[in-house]
């Protein structure tokens, strides 16, 4: 292992969801849902399939159905025009969004600042670009970045915020007026943004907001989104980039030589998934709203201290009211004490001190089974 990607390791979702087969525990830990997306959908991928419709390589920037799809996505929810045939990229789910954009956008040597705890592929793609990354710590109980702080981490050789809203895994949603504040340090100290928006449609009061959508910065923004998290198909990995004609020939140069393209006939099915009905959206916004509520008050139930997310589906929780200090040896243990898997956040954190003993759920599961991992740690 070369020395950029050193302490890298394994990723903790393989290590925990390992766990989870290993034990038969309940996996509350990796992000994905127990019960696939909607039926018409999984209808399409396999018509798709069976029809001849993507199974030899699609067009590298992506079919034009679901490039003209995403377009349309971007304009009916952020009113953000983007041209399908320029301005719009598909890639590998928005891992390899983000993958291709840092290492078509760094240099060697350039600093990143991006929000802390980070989803753990962002240290390691600014590494393999070999850059380097500056925290922002989001501090409990609030989770919101401290914008003075902010401004004192830009230097000479700032080059890019990595922003994720709504957040993975503090649930914080940027505000209008933060989103402001960032957009104009970025503007004055000329910053590109990489903003990971894969939560979008899982904001609990409000909407999401784009930071593309602010003045000044849609030539320097390259926004991220993915199918699997809103239409709960992880395994497809269908992402997409939406940014400037530059920015997007800029990743697309890089996505070109991670993978090529990205599975044919999901791209079809995606496409049909981003034109469902408003109902859709706001049907499984209100699912994961209830699911939230049963988690964070059967883990208060339990003696968590729960932040209640504003968007996302992960809770973060403080496990210091059980007598509890280190968050990674209380998850390793969790399966063998109560059947149940989490996330420790310290990976995610640069500053160990300020995630030591926080711990990630996930509520994208079936109510019975929260229910059950709640009466499980109940008895902790
Ligand atoms: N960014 C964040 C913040 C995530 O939580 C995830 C996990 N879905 C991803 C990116 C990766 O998304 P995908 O599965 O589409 O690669
Ligand atoms: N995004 C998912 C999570 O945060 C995990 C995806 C992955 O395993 N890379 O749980």
């Amino acid at each position: 292992l070369n020395r950029r990607l050193q302490g890298l390791g394994t990723t903790i979702f393989a290590e925990m969801s390992a766990l989870a087969t290993a034990t038969g525990s309940i996996n509350l830990g990796q992000g994905f849902p127990d019960t696939d997306g909607p039926r018409e959908i999984a209808e399409a991928a396999a018509r798709a399939v069976l029809t001849g419709q993507g199974n030899q390589y699609p067009p590298g920037p992506g079919i034009p159905e679901l490039r003209q799809a995403v377009a349309e996505h971007q304009q009916r929810f952020h009113g953000l025009a983007y041209d399908p045939d320029t301005e719009v990229l598909v890639t590998a789910g928005a891992t390899e969004a983000i993958a291709a954009a840092l290492l078509a956008l760094l240099e060697p040597g350039d600093e990143v600042i991006a929000l802390e705890p980070f989803y753990d592929s962002y240290a390691a793609c600014v590494a393999m670009a070999g850059a380097i990354r500056v925290p922002l710590t989001l501090r409990a109980p609030a989770f919101r970045p401290d914008l003075d702080e902010l401004r004192s981490l830009i230097t000479p050789r700032t080059r890019l915020l990595l922003l994720n809203t709504p957040h993975n895994p503090t649930g914080t949603v940027l505000t209008p007026e933060e989103l402001t504040a960032i957009a104009a340090l970025a503007v004055e100290h000329d910053l590109l943004v990489v903003a990971d928006e894969v939560y979008e449609h899982l904001v609990f009061n409000g909407v999401h907001h784009p930071i593309a959508a602010l003045p000044g910065m849609r030539e320097r923004t390259v926004s991220i989104s993915s199918a699997g998290k809103t239409f709960s198909f992880t395994g497809w990995k269908v992402g997409w980039v939406t940014a400037s004609a530059p920015l997007v020939a800029a990743v697309r140069t890089a996505k070109q030589y991670l993978t090529y393209v990205s599975a044919g006939p999901f791209q079809y099915a995606v496409a049909e998934a981003l034109r469902l009905p408003d109902e859709y959206f706001a049907g499984f916004r209100a699912d994961l709203l209830r699911k939230r509520d049963l988690l964070a008050d059967g883990l208060e139930a339990a003696g968590f201290q729960v932040f209640r997310p504003e968007g996302t589906y992960f809770i973060t929780s403080d496990i210091t009211p059980l007598g509890e200090k280190d968050g990674l040896e209380f998850c390793r243990s969790l399966p063998a004490r109560c059947g149940v898997v989490a996330i420790p956040n310290v990976v995610f954190y640069d500053n160990t001190e300020a995630g030591r003993s926080l711990v990630r759920f996930t509520f994208c599961k079936r109510d019975d089974v929260l229910t059950e991992a709640v009466s499980r740690l109940r008895r902790l």
